[in-house]
Order: C-alpha cells, then sequence, then structure tokens
C-alpha cells in the first residue's frame, strides 16, 4: 500500500518555544501552503504550494534561509532524515502554513510507533485528522482574509489554545469564540504578536485577569529557529 507523501518547507531540529511545551527539545516539520492569509504572519514563505518551487530533499534540508521552496517527503523518508541526522529530541511538532489542510494521521501513527509525541500547530479553520494521542494546538485565527471561520471540532479537540494577540479587539474575538464554542476548561496562551511591547503589556494584563497564561515566543528572544 502506498503511504501519502507530505509536502515539507522545512524539517529542523530545535527548542519549542511556544506554548505548553516551551522549552522542549523538539523536530519541527513545517508543510507548506496556508490560505489563511493573516497580515502579520511570520510565514508567509509557506502560503503558496508552486510546483515550480517543488526542490530536491537535500537542497529543501539544506536552506540556509527562509525561501518558498518544498520538498514531497514519504512518510519512510522523514523518518529517515530524522535517523539520519541523529536527531535527540523526542517530540515532533508538524506546523505551516497550516498542516491541517491535509490527513495527519498517518504521519503521526508511524512517529508514534517510534516512541515519539506528536504535536500539531493549526489555526483551527481545516478538520483536523490526526491521532487521539496527539497534542493538539489551536491558534485560532479571527476574521483573517483568507474568510476561513474557526472550527468549532478544531476548538473542542484543542489541548491547548494559543492566542495572537497585539489590540484589545483580538482579546475581545478571543472572548467571543471561547463562548460561542462554549470552551471553559481548556488552557488559553497569549502570544504577544511580534514580540511588541504594547502587546506584551496587554498580554501581561489580559492573562493576569482571566487566569490565562502567556507564550512569548521564547525562541525569538533566543535568535533561534
Ligand atoms: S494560519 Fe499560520 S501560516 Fe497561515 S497565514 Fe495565519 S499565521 Fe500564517
Amino acid at each position: 500500500m502506498n503511504t501519502p507523501c507530505y509536502k515539507i518547507n522545512e524539517l529542523f531540529e530545535t527548542i519549542q518555544g511556544e506554548g505548553a511545551f516551551t522549552g522542549q527539545p523538539s523536530i519541527f516539520i513545517r508543510l507548506q501552503g496556508c490560505p489563511v492569509g493573516c497580515s502579520w504572519c511570520d510565514t508567509k514563505h509557506t502560503w503558496e504550494i508552486e510546483m515550480t518551487d517543488q526542490v530536491p530533499v537535500a537542497q529543501m534540508l539544506g536552506k540556509a534561509e527562509e525561501s518558498d521552496h518544498w520538498s514531497d517527503l514519504s512518510i519512510e523518508q522523514i523518518l529517515a532524515v530524522i535517523n539520519d541526522n541523529n536527531y535527540q529530541a523526542k517530540h515532533i511538532v508538524i506546523t505551516g502554513g497550516e498542516p491541517c489542510m491535509v490527513d495527519l494521521t498517518p504521519l503521526c501513527t508511524a512517529l508514534e510507533n517510534q516512541g515519539l509525541s506528536c504535536q500539531i500547530e493549526t489555526s483551527g479553520t481545516f478538520e483536523i485528522k490526526t491521532t487521539q494521542d496527539c497534542w493538539v494546538t489551536v491558534s485560532p485565527k479571527v476574521n483573517m482574509r483568507g474568510g476561513y471561520k474557526i472550527l468549532n471540532s478544531a476548538m473542542k479537540r484543542a489541548n491547548e489554545i494559543k492566542h495572537p494577540v497585539a489590540t484589545e479587539q483580538h482579546v475581545d474575538d478571543l472572548k467571543q469564540l471561547l463562548t460561542e464554542h462554549q470552551i471553559t476548561k481548556t488552557q488559553v496562551y497569549l502570544q504577544p504578536i511580534s514580540q511588541k511591547q504594547r502587546a506584551t503589556d496587554l498580554a501581561i494584563k489580559t492573562c493576569i485577569e482571566n487566569n490565562w497564561r502567556l507564550s512569548v515566543q521564547v525562541h525569538k528572544y533566543l535568535g533561534i529557529e
């Protein structure tokens, strides 16, 4: 039986800098493709899937800087890259782009069978197809240019909700979303957009008021990927 391939923009080992797994050594798999259209997106190079940007695996892995180049990898190739690079992290973060545009169940099943834990970071605008044990981080993107709605199934599946914030409107949007989807128990993280001081101050104040947690994108302060 053929296993699916995944369009991968980057595959590398680092420290998770966001949310509940902050500080955890992790292998990041960044998938190509996202139609959500957030104006402040810091991975705009992952948005389009142009066949002319497909490159050999070695070229994708050897990138010296961000680019829209991607490679099509089978699950076996992904496992081989992890093995060949002697990565030590036991936690996989599948991000994007919007990783839930594709079925992640076969990939997460294979990774979990190797003794690795999986985490998905998604905007909550596509059905989440993954394993039961996979940790799902929903970072809901409300009223973005692409016009996608946040799905109730995604909000309900979330193990954590990580919301980008820069203005009071973002806080109001999140509160409305939590009410609309009847989310009361899931841990909420507020993440200041682009490390702006005003956004950080607002996030700190709002976290204290609501007993939410702060996520500050530690990797950006450390200057690592
Ligand atoms: S959902 Fe994520 S990858 Fe897509 S545009 Fe928004 S921030 Fe960027």
